[in-house]
């Protein structure tokens, strides 16, 4: 590794002790950056790599609310504004009792990289909460929402912060948070928040966004080897937004998808999951997974407490798209999907392969994409979103899709041409890396020491 990133990576740990999913993500980063820094002496000299390690800005806060009983709950609420050199902040709010700083910073981190990959005038951020949203009435979904957004809304603005969804934050929770925007500002910003209800600013194909764009790019690998989803046997881990419409478009696409999971267990369906069932399920009626063959008439297995990929022995599966968390795939269940017939892999998850895992597939010459690029569908539709909103537009469903297929072939382009040129052909976590990275580099070159 060259001297820079060795030196900015033991500075990093030393600065943010603990924070062991932010130090993964700066790693896996700064594994494929040596030949950059070799070419571009000036990104050391001006210490580009140790001002981009560091937040512009990070925002901790307390959260009070009261739940139906009367009882009073503290949260924690996050928002790191990591990068703005191309745009102003934007990444999504995680909602889940797991969330740390140490979360919120690697997912800031990465952030930045795809926002860049996409080309589109967007900066790096990201937020939540410990908050857990399982289990809770709708009102007091609203009633966190409204106390989470009575801080944050100060630091947001469609010029300056932008967030959208992500882990337990779905369209509803974004009603919640931009009505109490609007309130506290008395102001219709309708681009300081994407993903919203079609009704009142959102766009078209957010929704699918990221789901669809993870399968769009698993074709393209497929394709760069003669080869497509069609008849390809898929397995998916999560069933929440962005699972759900992968399995849409590998269905679209020709592929089946045989099994998917959440947090308690997975299913196994031979000839394919039911895909209007699960939408149904999890989306209308807001259903565990568990129910899921009930519905079915016994036509599917569930499997209390097993990770989706442990079903890769019965499943048979040429492709795997982890959708649901980071760290989820692990060495030991990437063997296994190896052994039985594996030729690609796209993260739909943001870090969801453990390095150890993506060790597995590099040495079996998996086709491999990072969620840098696979799963930066969603962000770049929401800058569709910021689109619109400024110019007052509504587009198509098939013009959305359309712009959405075209900027992941865009993507695709750019990480096989970068891979290229640094001389690791099919290395998409280079390319993918490098191409983001260098974007970002240039504009704070250009923008002095800021
Ligand atoms: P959702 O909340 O809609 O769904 C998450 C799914 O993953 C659920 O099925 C959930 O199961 C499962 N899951 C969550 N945490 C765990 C865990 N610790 N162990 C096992 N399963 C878990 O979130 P999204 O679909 O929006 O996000 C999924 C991933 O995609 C995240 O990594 C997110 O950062 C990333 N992403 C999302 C984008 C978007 O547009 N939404 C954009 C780019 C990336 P359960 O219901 O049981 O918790």
């Amino acid at each position: 590794m060259h001297s820079n990133l060795v030196a900015n990576f033991d500075s990093v740990v030393k600065r943010n002790p603990g924070e062991t999913e932010f130090h993964q993500a700066v790693k896996e980063m700064f594994d494929t950056l040596s030949d950059v820094l070799e070419r571009h002496p000036e990104f050391a000299r001006l210490s580009v790599v140790e001002r981009i390690c560091e937040p512009e800005r990070q925002i901790i806060f307390r959260v009070p609310w009261m739940d139906d009983s009367g009882k009073v709950h503290v949260n924690r609420g996050f928002r790191v504004e990591f990068n703005s050199v191309l745009g102003p902040y934007k990444g999504g709010l995680r909602f889940h009792p797991s969330v740390t700083l140490d979360t919120v910073k690697f997912l800031g981190f990465e952030q930045i990289f795809k926002n860049a990959l996409t080309g589109l005038p967007i900066g790096g951020g990201k937020g939540g909460s410990d908050f857990d949203p399982k289990g809770r009435s709708d009102a007091e979904i609203m009633r966190f929402c409204q106390s989470f957004m009575t801080e944050l809304y100060r630091h947001l603005g469609e010029y300056t912060d932008v967030p959208a969804g992500d882990i337990g934050v779905g369209a509803r929770e974004i009603g919640y948070m931009f009505g109490q925007y609007k309130r506290i500002t008395n102001r219709y910003e309708a681009g300081v928040f994407t993903g919203k209800g079609l009704e009142w600013g959102g766009a078209r194909v957010r929704k699918e966004a990221t789901g669809f764009g993870v399968a769009i790019f698993t074709n393209e690998m497929l394709k760069t080897k003669g080869d497509s989803l069609v008849g390809k046997r898929v397995i998916v881990s999560g069933s929440g937004n962005v699972a759900l419409y992968a399995i849409k478009k590998v269905h679209q696409l020709g592929g089946v998808v045989v099994a998917c999971s959440d947090s308690a267990g997975s299913v196994f369906d031979k000839d394919g999951l039911d895909l209007e069932l699960l939408v149904q399920m999890k989306e209308v009626e807001r259903l565990r997974l568990s129910d899921y063959s009930a519905k079915r008439g016994g036509l599917s297995e569930y499997h209390e407490g097993l990770n989706v990929w442990e079903l890769a022995g019965v499943a048979s599966a040429q492709v795997a798209l982890p959708c649901a968390t980071q760290n989820e795939l692990h060495e030991k269940e990437a063997k296994l999907l190896v052994a039985n017939g594996l030729i690609a892999v796209a993260e739909g998850a943001n870090m969801p392969s453990t390095p150890d895992a993506i060790r597995v597939f590099q040495q079996a010459k998996i086709l491999f994409a990072p969620g840098k690029a696979a799963n930066a569908g969603g962000v770049a539709t929401s800058a569709l979103e910021m689109q619109q909103n400024a110019s007052r537009q509504s587009w198509s469903y098939e013009e959305t899709e359309k712009r959405l297929e075209e900027i992941m072939r865009g993507i695709h382009e750019a990480c096989v041409t970068t891979a290229e040129e640094y001389g690791a052909p099919g290395d998409y976590i280079l390319g993918a890396n490098v191409a983001g990275f260098e974007r970002v580099a240039r504009a704070m070159l250009a923008m002095g020491v800021i």
